[in-house]
């Protein structure tokens, strides 16, 4: 089973990098873990550009053209632990609420009609009443209506993410939040989720209940990003050894002001962003690389082609959204609030093209043309 190793050391790998060493690395056909390394290190910054032009160029080489778009469904904004970043935690005095299943699958069918086809259902973690009953039922609701359903809700069991998997539900994405355990203790003062290990355990578990993709990342503030960086890297290789069939993915939330008034212990910029992002992409062409919402426009468009292969659009994180524009009890606030067609058309307008579809369908239609 895959471990942290220490992070001081992570950190020390990263500071010891030199500009011969990043030079080298941007040759290297196949990077390890000391080139990964070189690529995060402030001794890389100058060569910010050239990285990203390889990057840009991977991408290109795997994914073509194509940026897929995906929505998050929030059901649920109760939550046993307390994470102190997060809007949703269980000190919090904000609107609580749990969709019925009527009214998710309404929010659902809503996202239906401005044409998405893959859904990320997602939840605070309260196992009591968004529990493996709830994501099932509401599974085989959407299931026939949706292509791809991936799930962010709490760590469950390899026996629970299988009988996810066969109710329709297609993948899962946990993030370790930080890979430094102690400010994943320090960051997290009660509830299940005190439970690093078994956190980290969570995307081979899904893995191995055969879901058909397993997102990984950490939260970019809240310790050293470079060795987050090198940490998540490693945890991406041992999974893709471990689970070669699996689709693997990573997302970079970069802290937003949340209820609760969290100042990220260690903000990133967006050059580091960017830094990271292209790191990962070099050091792993096949990634599937998350931008989300919480980035705002002129950025997204900026990076649009440089790596990211996939973007939230129109995103709401206060359950019952959709339907209804003003619903409180939101997770964080957005930072790109342009509608679907919008984010649409400033992908099309670099030149890229905007799916609203999963993977599989698209192959599968043009298998079928
Ligand atoms: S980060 Fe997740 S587990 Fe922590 S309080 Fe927020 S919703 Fe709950």
């Amino acid at each position: 089973m895959f471990d942290t190793p220490d992070f001081d050391t992570l950190a020390g790998e990263v500071a010891v990098a030199t500009a011969h060493d990043v030079e080298r690395a941007l040759k290297c056909p196949r990077l390890g873990r000391r080139e990964l390394a070189a690529l995060l290190s402030p001794a890389a910054e100058p060569f910010l550009e050239a990285m990203a032009a390889r990057s840009a160029a991977l991408t290109s080489q795997r994914f073509g053209r194509v940026i897929q778009l995906y929505a998050p469904l929030y059901v649920s904004n109760l939550c046993a632990n307390r994470c102190v970043y997060c809007g949703f935690s269980a000190e919090n005095r904000i609107e609580r609420r749990v969709l019925s299943l009527a009214e998710a699958e309404a929010e659902a069918m809503l996202l239906h009609r401005r044409g998405f086809n893959h859904l990320l259902l997602v939840s605070g973690e309260a196992p009591g009443v968004v529990g493996v009953e709830y994501l099932e039922a509401l599974a085989l609701r959407l299931r026939d209506r949706f292509a791809a359903i991936s799930i962010e809700v709490q760590p469950l069991s390899t026996a629970d993410y299988a009988r996810l998997f066969h109710a329709g539900i297609t993948g899962v994405a946990v993030y370790q939040e930080t890979y430094n355990r102690e400010v994943y203790r320090q960051m997290h003062l009660a509830g299940p989720k005190r439970d690093y290990d078994f956190r980290l355990a969570t995307p081979a578990r899904g893995a191995e209940a055969g879901l058909r993709e397993v997102g990984i990342g950490f939260l970019l503030g809240l310790s050293d990003w470079r060795a987050e960086g090198l940490a998540v890297g490693l945890h991406l290789a041992w999974l893709r050894k471990a689970f070669w069939r699996t689709a693997l993915t990573v997302s970079f939330p970069r802290m937003r002001p949340a209820s609760g008034d969290f100042e990220p212990p260690r903000a990133v910029g967006e050059r580091e962003l960017s830094q990271l992002l292209f790191a990962l992409r070099i050091f792993d062409p096949d990634v599937g690389l998350l931008l989300s919402t919480r980035e705002d426009p002129r950025y997204r468009d900026g990076m649009l082609g440089l790596g990211p292969t996939r973007y939230s659009a129109g995103s709401c994180t206060a359950p019952g959204g959709y339907a209804e524009p003003d619903a409180a009890g939101e997770q964080f606030s957005v930072g790109d609030h342009r509608s679907i067609d919008e984010v649409s058309a400033a992908i099309r307008a670099k030149g890229l093209d905007p799916v609203r579809k999963d993977w599989d369908a698209v192959f599968q239609q043009d298998e079928a043309a």
